[in-house]
């Protein structure tokens, strides 16, 4: 039993169109019976149904169903309800165009735990019941108006639901299929409840066991119906001889019969018979038409057939209601079967949609590269000194007048500062720094040419561990140095020739490194420390350093993990007198190789993001416009999913998997071929696009891709299904 108490429904509410279309309803519909509603088009009907049948929202009042109290659109239960009981036979049919009339009856069970066998059966059943199983297999866009309205009425029926609503279910159908179809519909109303739109009165009248008038959205006559009970076909054209008048003319072999219903005029005829031919011509004004097989009107010799309520009772149909203890819900196959068709169907869209998705994952992937490489800093390239030394230098032209401007008393307080240094527990080291010529003795064509050492710095030999020793051994006397293989590394890759004479950076053992001052260093060793540094004892520091204590700068050798705290440190060493009398600068250069390489990326970073991210926005947009406009496209067959019950979820899954395949096809590849190209073009990449940037980039464009498919029905499928209907159909 559906009791509707006080419903109000309104179009547009809270806007300047709002449009009242059901006032203030009460009404009871039993649990058996066929009943009509019945008013003029643009009465409310449809409104009235859809509301009535959870198909659309309503702004107060309650529809019970079966002791259900529903009080507002969208609670779980009605949705459950209307699953469980309800059967929808739709004024625009809503079905699925590009698929088989059987797959649109499939679908409104295939949310149900039955058997394919059952399934089937049930399929044949109600397609043999409205005359429509001949065309099973045939597409539904491919039928007649008519034909797809019996489609529509077969899905309904196929559940054999506990209430049909069924909205003009007969306004494309011919007379006779109108007989057959509402007779199903009264058969079946004597175990469930049916209720009929119609704007027909004379189907109302025979078939319907109550009316219920519409006008302008309220109820305003409800009667039941016991009285005529028969129909008469008033469209059917054939000229059923026993409701005319007959005349016969009998003249020899000619016997002319007149029927007629009203008084004929003066009918002048001439019949010729002449060859075996019949010529007939007349001097009334008219047609003369003959009748053949094919003519729309057939001359029937009996009465204008009545249909009865006997009639009716005879109709065969027995459907049993569908069991099924499982929630209603697509399975996971039923879901990739949809996508797999709606793809098919998507035609050049897809192509598009799959080309911008390359696009958006080859450059997303590029990007990603540039801005990685931006990030990343190579050590290696940028620090040119080690990074545990820190330079204490007295900087000369000073603002403050306190800062001693004579150099002797400034030398003898920088004296001062390596004493308190020494003081607080550091080592202190004048390293000098010098240009190194590298003398390959070797080739004789080669001994014109000197190659300078780049990018080194002397460390004093006591930081070198034994450990750190690739090859050769550690310096005994002070002319011998061991280097770090960057340094070697550096000038190989300074010129080609000595690239293509060491070939192997051991080989440098043994050779022989000139300084400015014209002594002659040996490397003994080649060391891996990660510095670039040259290890050499502290005798050979004094003999490189001339004219070193006037430049008053020296270094301390200390932890470089926590670089701002260990300057810090530093500084807080010297006395007032010292720092009085001179203007101290304690830096770590490595550190400020490293900043400043960081300082001047910053600001290319910034403008390789900005391009990037509009790019990607833009392609981002795209991607989503596309994706809404196949949405939209699809409207029809989302309204058709929500009205057969699919549920949100379910309709979510089918986008998830959609573009789960569709990025698949698409952004993957790309993303693959992209790092392929990077990476066989340009082989020391891996440094700044390490392994697991890769599936990180897959990674969010999979979710990016998801995340809009479901964007773009997510709002759609909130709506009430009536809802979304109408927005297709506008
Ligand atoms: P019927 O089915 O009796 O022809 P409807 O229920 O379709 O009537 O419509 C009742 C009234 O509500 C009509 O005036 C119609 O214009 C209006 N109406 C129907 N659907 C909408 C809608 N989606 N938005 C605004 N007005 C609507
Ligand atoms: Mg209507």
């Amino acid at each position: 039993m559906i009791q509707i108490r006080n419903l109000n429904k309104y179009y547009n509410k809270g806007k300047t169109n709002e449009f009242q279309a059901i006032y203030d309803t009460t009404v009871t519909l039993p649990n058996t019976g066929l009943i009509c509603i019945l008013g003029e088009s643009g009465s409310g009907k449809t409104t009235f149904l859809n509301t009535v049948s959870g198909l659309d929202d309503f702004a107060d009042g309650t529809i019970e169903i079966d002791g259900t109290v529903i009080k507002k659109y969208g609670e779980k239960k009605q949705e459950q309800i209307r699953n469980q009981k309800f059967g929808y036979i739709f004024q625009n049919y809503y079905l699925l165009m590009e698929r088989t009339v059987e797959y649109n009856i499939l679908l409104a069970l295939s949310m149900y735990d039955i058997s394919e066998q059952e399934k089937e059966e049930r399929v044949d059943y109600v397609l043999r019941a409205v005359n429509m199983w001949q065309f099973k297999k045939r597409l539904v866009s491919q039928l007649s108006g008519g034909q797809q309205q019996r489609i529509a009425i077969a899905r309904a029926l196929v559940k054999a639901p506990s209430v049909i609503f069924a909205d003009e279910p007969t306004g494309n159908l011919d007379e006779a299929n109108t007989m057959n179809i509402m007779g199903i519909l009264k058969k079946i109303s004597q175990k469930c409840l049916v209720v009929v739109v119609t704007h027909e009165k004379n189907i109302a009248d025979f078939f319907a066991d109550r009316i219920i008038w519409i006008e302008d959205g309220e109820l305003v006559r409800d009667e039941q119906q016991e009285g005529k009970k028969i129909y008469q076909y008033v469209e059917d054209p054939h000229f059923y001889l026993k409701e005319f008048e007959e005349n016969k003319v009998s003249e020899g072999n000619v016997e002319l019969s007149v029927y007629h219903r009203e008084e004929t005029p003066k009918i002048t005829l001439k019949l010729v018979y002449d060859n075996g031919n019949i010529y007939l011509s007349t001097e009334n004004n008219g047609n003369v038409e003959f009748l053949t097989e094919e003519s729309e009107h057939k001359v029937i010799d009996s009465k204008r057939p009545k249909v009865e309520q006997k009639d009716v009772d005879q109709i065969q149909f027995e459907l049993k209601p569908v069991e099924s203890a499982k929630k209603p819900r697509l399975s996971f196959r039923e879901i990739r079967e949809i996508t797999r068709a709606n793809l098919k169907t998507m035609g050049k869209k897809k192509i598009f949609l799959m080309v911008v998705l390359f696009f958006v994952a080859v450059v997303a992937t590029f990007s990603f590269r540039e801005v990685m490489s931006q990030i990343y800093i190579n050590t290696e390239d940028v620090v040119k000194t080690d990074t545990h030394l820190y330079k204490i230098s007295a900087v000369r032209n000073s603002g403050n007048e306190a800062v001693s401007s004579i150099l002797e008393e400034r030398q003898k307080y920088f004296g001062q500062v390596l004493e308190e240094l020494q003081g607080a527990g550091y080592e202190v080291y004048r390293i000098p720094d010098t240009e190194l010529v590298y003398e390959y003795e070797g080739f004789i064509q080669m001994e014109n040419y000197s190659f300078e050492l780049r990018d080194f710095c002397f460390v004093p030999l006591d930081k070198l561990s034994e450990d750190s020793l690739m090859y050769g051994k550690m310096p005994e006397s002070d002319t011998e140095v061991v280097l770090d293989r960057r340094v070697v590394e550096n000038l190989r890759e300074s010129a080609s020739e000595v690239e293509s004479v060491i070939t192997d950076i051991s080989q440098v053992i043994g050779n022989q490194i000139s300084t400015k001052q014209g002594i002659t260093l040996t490397i003994t060793g080649i060391c891996e420390t990660g510095q670039p540094d040259i290890y050499a004892g502290e005798n050979l520091f004094s003999m490189l350093s001339d004219g070193y204590v006037a430049d008053m700068e020296c270094y301390v050798y200390a932890d470089d993990s926590d670089v701002e705290g260990e300057l810090r440190k530093i500084s807080s060493v010297f006395s007032e007198d010292v720092r009085a009398h001179l203007q101290l600068s304690i830096e770590n250069e490595a550190y400020n190789q490293i900043e400043s390489v960081k300082m001047e990326r910053r600001s290319n970073l910034e403008a390789r993001v900005l391009v990037i991210a509009a790019i990607l926005i833009i392609s981002i947009l795209m991607i989503y416009f596309i994706m809404k406009s196949d949405a939209n496209q699809r409207m029809q067959d989302l309204s058709v999913y929500r009205m057969l019950g699919v549920p949100k979820r379910n309709m979510i899954g089918m986008y998830v998997w959609q573009n789960f395949l569709l990025t698949t096809y698409s952004s993957l590849v790309g993303v693959l071929l992209t790092v392929a190209a990077i990476r066989g073009l340009l082989d020391v990449e891996y440094m700044v696009f390490p392994w697991y940037t890769v599936p990180l980039i897959i990674a969010g464009l999979y979710l990016i891709n998801i995340l809009m498919g479901i964007l773009t029905i997510w709002k759609l499928i909130k709506l009430p299904p009536a809802q979304i209907a109408a927005r297709y159909d506008v």
